[in-house]
C-alpha cells in the first residue's frame, strides 16, 4: 500500500474534459488522462483492502490494488505489466467501461471510490507512449489452427491469447474493418478508432491473420456488408482444429406499434455506424442525419445515450430520450454495495443536452406523406411493480427522426443454426463457463464467447469471455493450458 493516509488526504479527481459546447462541434475524444502527479495521488487513495472487493467487482479481475500502489510509486512499467496480465485491451476499457470495480470499491461505502478507471486509462496510454506495448509472438508454434468468427472485443481477446499460446489464428469478420461494436457502434467521441488499428497491428505481428469482408454463414441484420464473401461453416469445421463463435448479439429489439414502417423510424444501429464511417473518411455513406430534426431516442441505455451524443453533433433541433422503466433513484452512495446498483446515470452525452423522460410507452408513430412527424405516447405508473397506463396522460411529441435503442434480443440465429449449435432459453449459443468443456457448444470443436454466448453485455465481459474461451480451446487442443483463466 502506497500511502496509509492517502484516502483521508486526497479527494477523488475526475479526468479533465473539454466543455460540452466545445466538444459538440467535433467527433474526437474529449477526456484527457490524468497527469503522473494526479495519478500518483489517486493511486495513493487506495487502502489495499484485506478483501479487495474491486477485484471481484471487475469482470476481468484486474489486480487493482497492486497497480494502484505501483502508480503511487510511479513504477509505470510494472503497473502496465500487472494490468496486461488480466486485460488484453485496457485502452478500450479505460475509456468505455462503466467501471463496476468502482461500485465495488470499499471506499464507495461512505466516500468516493478510488478512480480506478482513470488510473487504468493513465497506465495504458502512458505505456503506449513509452513504447512498452510490443508484440509478444509465441516462442513456439503448435501446428494447430483456430478460426475465430467475429472481431469484437471477445473475438480479439480470444485470438490474441490463442496466438500467444502458439496456435495459427484466423479471424473472419463480415465488416470491412476489425473491431465489432468498438468500431461500428461506440462513437468516436467515446473511443477513437486508431486505438483498435494499433492493437490489430500488434496482433498481426503476433501472427493473427484477419480476413475482413468475410461473412460466415449468412447474417441478415446488424452492420451487414453486401460485399462480404460468404464462408461455408462446413469449410471452417473441415479446415480448422477449433472454431470460436464471437459474432455478438446483433438482433435489435423492435417496437411493433402502428407507424413503425414510416420513413424516419430507424434502429440505433442503422444510424450510429454511419457516423463511424464518416469519421473514418468513407465516401458514399447513406444520407441519414439528425441535423435540423426533432429527434426522439427510445431506450435509456448506452446505445440511446450514444444516439443523443451523435444527434447533438449533427445539430439536431431537439433531442428527447424516452425510457419505458421508471426513473431510477439518484443516490450518491451505492445502496447495494458491492453490487452494481440501479441508479440514475448521466452520461457525457446527456451533459451535452437532451430532454430525458421515464415511464413512457410509445403507442404509435404518426406520419405525413410516408414520413414520421410525431409519436403518440402515454405515461406509465410503475408503483404496483407493473406498468399501468395513467388515464388522460397521452401526449404527442414532434419527431422527424426516431431512433430505437431498446437493446438487443439475441445473436443472429442463422449463424448458430448453420453450425448446429444448441441455444439457451434466450436464443444465445449454449455453453457453460465453468469446469471442463467450458465455452464449448453442443457442436464438435465449436466454442462460443462474448455477446453471442451471454447476450448483450459489456466490452469488459467480452474480453473476459474471449480470454477464458481461449484457455478452454487451448486445453481442448493440447490437453492442458498455461493461459490464465
Ligand atoms: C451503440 C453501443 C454502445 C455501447 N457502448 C458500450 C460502452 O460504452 N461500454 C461497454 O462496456 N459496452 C458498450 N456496448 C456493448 C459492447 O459494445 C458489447 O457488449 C461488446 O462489443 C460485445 O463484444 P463481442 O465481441 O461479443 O461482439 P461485437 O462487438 O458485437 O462483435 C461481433 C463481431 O462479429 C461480427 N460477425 C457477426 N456475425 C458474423 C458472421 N456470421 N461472420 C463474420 N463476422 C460476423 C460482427 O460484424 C462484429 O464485428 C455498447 C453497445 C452498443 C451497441
Ligand atoms: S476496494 Fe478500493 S480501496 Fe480497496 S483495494 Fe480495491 S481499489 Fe483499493
Amino acid at each position: 500500500m502506497g500511502k496509509i493516509t492517502g484516502f483521508l488526504e486526497y479527494e477523488r479527481l475526475a479526468e479533465a474534459s473539454e466543455a460540452p459546447e466545445a466538444r459538440k462541434k467535433h467527433y474526437r475524444e474529449f477526456v484527457l488522462h490524468l497527469s503522473d502527479e494526479q495519478a500518483k495521488q489517486q493511486g495513493a487513495r487506495c487502502m489495499d483492502c484485506g478483501t479487495p472487493f474491486c477485484i471481484s467487482g471487475c469482470p476481468v479481475n484486474n489486480i487493482i490494488p497492486d497497480w494502484n500502489d505501483l502508480v503511487y510509486r510511479q513504477e509505470w512499467r510494472a503497473a502496465i505489466d500487472t494490468l496486461h496480465s488480466t486485460n488484453n485491451f485496457p485502452e478500450f476499457t479505460g475509456r468505455v467501461c462503466p467501471a463496476p470495480c468502482e461500485e465495488a470499491c470499499v471506499l464507495r461505502i461512505n466516500a468516493d471510490p478510488v478512480g480506478i478507471k482513470s488510473i487504468e486509462h493513465a497506465i495504458i496510454d502512458r505505456a503506449w507512449e513509452a513504447g512498452w506495448v510490443a508484440p509478444q509472438p509465441a516462442p513456439r508454434k503448435t501446428g494447430k489452427k483456430v478460426a475465430v468468427v467475429g472481431s469484437g472485443p471477445a473475438g480479439l481477446a480470444a485470438a490474441q491469447q490463442l496466438a500467444r499460446a502458439g496456435h495459427a489464428v484466423t479471424v473472419f469478420e463480415k465488416n470491412d474493418r476489425v473491431g465489432g461494436l468498438l468500431r461500428y457502434g461506440i462513437p468516436d467521441f467515446k473511443m477513437e478508432k486508431w486505438l483498435i488499428d494499433r492493437r490489430v497491428d500488434q496482433m498481426k505481428a503476433e501472427g493473427v491473420e484477419f480476413r475482413t469482408n468475410h461473412v460466415v454463414a449468412t447474417a441478415a441484420v446488424g452492420a451487414g456488408n453486401a460485399q462480404a464473401r460468404p464462408v461455408d461453416p462446413k469449410r471452417l469445421i473441415a479446415d480448422y482444429d477449433a472454431v470460436v463463435l464471437a459474432g455478438g448479439a446483433e438482433l435489435p429489439r423492435d417496437l411493433p406499434v402502428p407507424g413503425r414502417d414510416l420513413d424516419g423510424v430507424h434502429f440505433a444501429m442503422d444510424f450510429l455506424p454511419l457516423q463511424n464511417r464518416r469519421v473514418a473518411g468513407d465516401q458514399n455513406v447513406k444520407d441519414l442525419w439528425a441535423s435540423g430534426k426533432h429527434v426522439v431516442v427510445i431506450g435509456g441505455g448506452d446505445t440511446g445515450s450514444d444516439c443523443v451524443g451523435t444527434s447533438n453533433r449533427h445539430g439536431a433541433k431537439s433531442i428527447s430520450q424516452f425510457e419505458l422503466l421508471a426513473m431510477p433513484p439518484d443516490t450518491e452512495r451505492n445502496p447495494v454495495w458491492p453490487y452494481w446498483p440501479t441508479r440514475l446515470r448521466t452520461s457525457s452525452s446527456h451533459e451535452e443536452g437532451a430532454k430525458r423522460d421515464w415511464s413512457i410507452a410509445t403507442k404509435r408513430f404518426v406520419g405525413e406523406g410516408g414520413k414520421v412527424k410525431a409519436l403518440k405516447a402515454v405515461r406509465l405508473d410503475w408503483s404496483s411493480g407493473k406498468p399501468v397506463e395513467v388515464p388522460g396522460s397521452e401526449f404527442d411529441m414532434p419527431a422527424d427522426l426516431v431512433l430505437l435503442a431498446m437493446g438487443f434480443v439475441s445473436p443472429v440465429q442463422s449463424v448458430l443454426e448453420a453450425f448446429g449449435v444448441e441455444k439457451d432459453a434466450r436464443n444465445n449459443a449454449r455453453a457453460g463457463t465453468e469446469g471442463k468443456g467450458s465455452y464449448k457448444t453442443s457442436a464438435p470443436k465449436v466454442f462460443a464467447a462474448g455477446d453471442m454466448r451471454r447476450g448483450q453485455s459489456l466490452v469488459v465481459w467480452a474480453i473476459r469471455e474471449g480470454r477464458q474461451c481461449a484457455r478452454a480451446v487451448d486445453e481442448f487442443l493440447m490437453g492442458s493450458s498455461e493461459l490464465p483463466r
